[in-house]
């Protein structure tokens, strides 16, 4: 099968090459890749400046915003053939710290948890891939190519999840503005979740205009006004120096109005078993 890999480390070196069939050791669930997200850790990683490889190879499966379809699942996994599916990237540590031994190993305390795509553990960017059962996300089919970008999306959500606990400690917090700093990939779909919300959502930015303001007025606010005052809640996706206001009143969105602008579609291949093409670099 096909694979996107790059030698972590070595800048430029990502190449697309035939690797063997995914190790059942990944997972009993196999997937057929439907489409990839990449993301800011996928550039970094590409330029040779992030990125572990699995132990003992050189080379690292990359891509960690996945979106496939199920080919074959064990029947008490929860999962048959034809579900959408996305992976969950992080695997907790072997320790485990005691945020992983309670299942929370997006808050590792010791930094020896693993990614999948990124730290020691080959990606999502390949023909199919195997997976856990208990890493893997099923999605709406309704949701089509935007379901890839569910794992960016949960980012976001945990933010939101964080900010609205702490803000919940004073029984007064009533938040009705929403800042955005950067619109990025993240700080679009923060925007779309503030829409969401019901918040008056302001999103700040180094370029004033292009499609990042137009995704903003389009999927995020109804319309524009050039005031920007009291923000409650802040949500930071990148610097924001030299900032330009996009500020709106807000409308409700839908998932399947979020923005496609990162999603690199992969293939459209009917389900089969993955050939053994080559060897693994
Ligand atoms: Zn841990």
């Amino acid at each position: 099968m096909r694979a996107l890999t790059v030698a972590p480390g070595i800048a430029n070196s990502a190449r697309v090459e035939d690797v063997p069939e995914p190790p059942r050791a990944d997972g009993a669930v196999l997937v057929r890749t439907l489409a990839l997200g990449v993301c800011g850790t996928d550039r970094e990683i590409v330029s040779g400046s992030y990125g572990w490889a699995p132990p003992g190879k050189k080379r690292l499966v990359i891509g960690h915003e996945s979106l496939g379809e199920v080919c074959e699942a064990p029947p008490d996994s929860g999962f048959r053939p034809g579900d959408r599916v996305v992976g969950i990237v992080r695997r907790p540590d072997p320790v485990p710290c005691p945020a992983c031994a309670v299942g929370e190993w997006d808050m590792c305390r010791n930094g020896r948890y693993t990614e999948r795509g990124i730290k020691e553990r080959n990606g999502y960017g390949a023909d199919f891939f195997r997976i856990e059962p208990d890493f893997l996300v099923k999605v709406d089919p309704a949701l089509g190519d935007a379901g890839v970008l569910v794992e960016p999306t949960s980012v976001v959500a945990k933010a939101w999840d964080h900010t609205e606990r702490i803000g919940r400690r004073s029984r007064a917090w009533q938040p009705q503005t929403l800042l955005v700093t950067g619109a990025g990939p993240i700080g679009l779909l923060a925007a779309m979740m503030g829409a969401q919300r019901g918040l008056d959502v302001h999103v700040l930015d180094h370029h004033d205009r292009g499609e990042k303001r137009n995704i903003v007025r389009r999927r995020a606010a109804s319309s524009a006004s050039s005031a920007c005052r009291r923000p409650a809640t802040i949500s930071t996706s990148t610097s924001a120096a030299s900032i330009a206001p996009w500020c709106s009143t807000t409308t409700r969105c839908s998932a399947a109005s979020m923005p496609t602008a990162s999603i690199t579609r992969v293939r459209s291949r009917r389900c089969s078993a993955p050939t053994r093409l080559g060897s693994e670099a």
